[in-house]
């Protein structure tokens, strides 16, 4: 609280007045008076600094000189409200200068009364916060050219690692020497470490912009563990390390969350259990820590023998980019965001997560969520079949030209028949002709992310066609986004798969895709996830 300075032999009303007049004068924001008839009846120097006015040319003049034409009804809702002593809360608005420009303001008015208690008018002040705006607004933009850039990264790196990927697989289900079949496995290794990384970089992105939603649906977490568990037990037993996991007995078969979060949280921690442990064991255990009718809170461990964390890292290894110990970058690799992932999927689960730790004995690293208990438990359907994949005819509708050679070599390896095409319009002709001659396709490959029209719009096309409104489609895209699977549901896509997509994958994936649009019982849209959950029924295609 500012006080006036306490002035001898002066009259203190007087100087009140004079006080707070100098400090009307030095204000950095403009400060005038507004009389009933909104009129201006004083003007600061901030406000000629503003508004480009000498308190000689404005001061009697009407305040709506000060508002540009398409805000005037604005001012006069306001003067209106005035009148009528109403409180006029604190705004943002546009006015314009003496020179003909637009500042952004931020405006607070406040009622002067007489001594009577009647309003006789106004007191505004008004902040200049064009600056403050065009920052805000240059940082938006800043973030919708990192967002869109690392949509064009993903799609970049994404497309050619599908062909890599696609083709390595495909070679490697030919005949091959030992030699030939071992190099090619080292390949296979190799992309799929480099995809890893990737996942990490472009996962982290979004989950720090808060762009990423949890998955919310029904799931075995026995089932989602044992692939999981199977494949990190390979990478501990080339360490010569045993990976040994458990999943308490009492823990309700169906859970509902999000399995592949809970997976990615789980691979980060044991694959780290694994990589900074040289010899013993890695435990992962899962405990029940309580159950109501509807939430099984779940404790989940993963326990090394390996090289420890020092405790004063504790906390700060749970950071983006961070490492307990700066030179270990070296000898064990990893970019120190693995953690920062974990953390951040447990924060949106609504759990926690932490590590004790002791420095050459071993770290125990845990994390607590709550799931959803889903009450009925599914049937088990029959095996889906292979044998209507042969002759099936298939248009593949991919801009790039490797991805449509691996998908057409993965379909024919089926015994399919495909066609390809290198955009929309080129499809939807194709389809128009196809269907003119008496054999439309049944099903339709998109590719979600092309120039012109993107894989939505084709599907968008195809379903406002009632002749080509049968086809099943699956979209495969190399950048997932929010609302992704909400929008395929939409428009009746039956599959989504983010690239690279690997060849059992695929195949599945179309056999439950088409026995979908034949009206069977398959869960919502066919995902990644939905294929591990309903693997039991699948081929094995290794
Ligand atoms: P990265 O493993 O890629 O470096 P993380 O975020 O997964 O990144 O881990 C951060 C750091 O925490 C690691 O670099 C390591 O120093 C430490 N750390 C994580 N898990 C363990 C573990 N099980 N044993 C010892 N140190 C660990």
């Amino acid at each position: 609280m500012i006080s006036p300075p306490e002035t001898a032999n002066q009259n203190p009303e007087i100087g009140l007045v004079a006080f707070l007049a100098s400090l009307v004068e030095c204000s950095d924001d403009a400060i005038f008076g507004l009389t009933l008839e909104g009129r201006i009846s004083s003007w600061n120097k901030a406000a000629e600094e503003m508004y480009g006015y000498t308190a000689e040319e404005i001061v009697g003049q009407p305040v709506i000189r000060l508002s540009p034409e398409a805000r005037i009804g604005e001012m006069e809702y306001n003067l209106e409200r005035l009148r009528r002593g109403e409180k006029i809360p604190h705004f943002d608005t546009v006015r314009i200068t003496k020179d003909r420009r637009l500042i952004d303001v931020s405006v607070r008015v406040s009622h002067v009364r007489d001594s009577f208690g009647a309003v006789t008018g106004a007191a505004v002040i008004a902040r200049d916060i064009t600056e403050q705006k065009r920052a805000r607004e240059a940082l938006a933009s800043a973030n919708r050219i990192k967002f869109q850039f690392l949509d064009n990264m993903s799609h970049e790196i994404r497309t050619p690692l599908n062909g890599v990927l696609g083709m390595t697989e495909l070679v490697l289900d030919s005949e091959l020497t030992a030699d030939q079949r071992e190099s090619l496995s080292l390949v296979k290794v190799s992309a799929e470490s480099l995809l890893a990384a990737i996942d990490d970089m472009l996962d982290f992105s979004q989950i720090d912009a808060g762009k990423l939603k949890l998955e919310f649906i029904p799931f075995d977490l026995r089932e989602s563990l044992g692939d999981t568990m199977k494949m990190l037990g390979f990478r501990a037993q080339k360490k010569g390390l045993e990976l040994v996991y458990e999943v308490a007995s009492e823990i309700p078969v169906e859970l509902i969350g999000d399995p592949g979060r809970l997976r990615r949280i789980l691979l980060n921690l044991v694959g780290n259990a694994i990589k900074f442990t040289e010899r013993g064991d890695v435990v992962m255990t899962v405990r029940q820590e309580s159950l109501t009718s509807e939430v099984s809170t779940l404790h989940f461990t993963v326990a090394d023998t390996g090289i420890g964390i020092p405790a004063e890292q504790h906390g700060a290894i749970f950071d983006p980019f961070s490492q307990a110990d700066g030179s270990s970058t070296r000898r064990f690799g990893g970019a120190g965001l693995g953690l920062a992932i974990a953390s951040r999927l447990v924060a949106l689960m609504q759990g926690k997560i932490w590590c004790e730790s002791e420095l050459g004995k071993g770290s125990t690293f845990h994390f607590v969520v709550p799931l959803q208990v889903q009450e009925r438990s599914r049937s088990n359907p029959a095996p889906v079949n292979l044998d209507a994949l042969r002759g099936l005819a298939v248009l593949i509708v991919d801009d790039n030209s490797v991805s449509r050679r691996v998908l057409r070599r993965m379909l024919s390896r089926w015994g399919m028949n495909a066609a390809d095409v290198p955009n929309g319009a080129a499809a939807l002709e194709a389809m128009r002709i196809a269907k003119d001659i008496g054999h439309p396709f049944p099903l339709v490959l998109l590719d979600g992310h092309m120039q012109e029209m993107d894989g939505f719009m084709i599907a968008g096309e195809i379903k406002k066609n009632h002749g080509m409104a049968g086809a099943t489609i699956m979209m495969l895209t190399s950048v997932g986004h929010v609302g992704d699977a909400a929008r395929c549901r939409d428009l009746g896509i039956a599959a989504y798969l983010v690239k690279p997509v690997r060849l059992s994958e695929l195949v599945s994936a179309i056999c439950l895709a088409l026995e979908k649009t034949a009206g069977e019982a398959i869960p919502a849209l066919v995902t990644r996830h939905i294929l591990r959950e309903v693997r039991s029924r699948l081929p094995d295609l290794k």
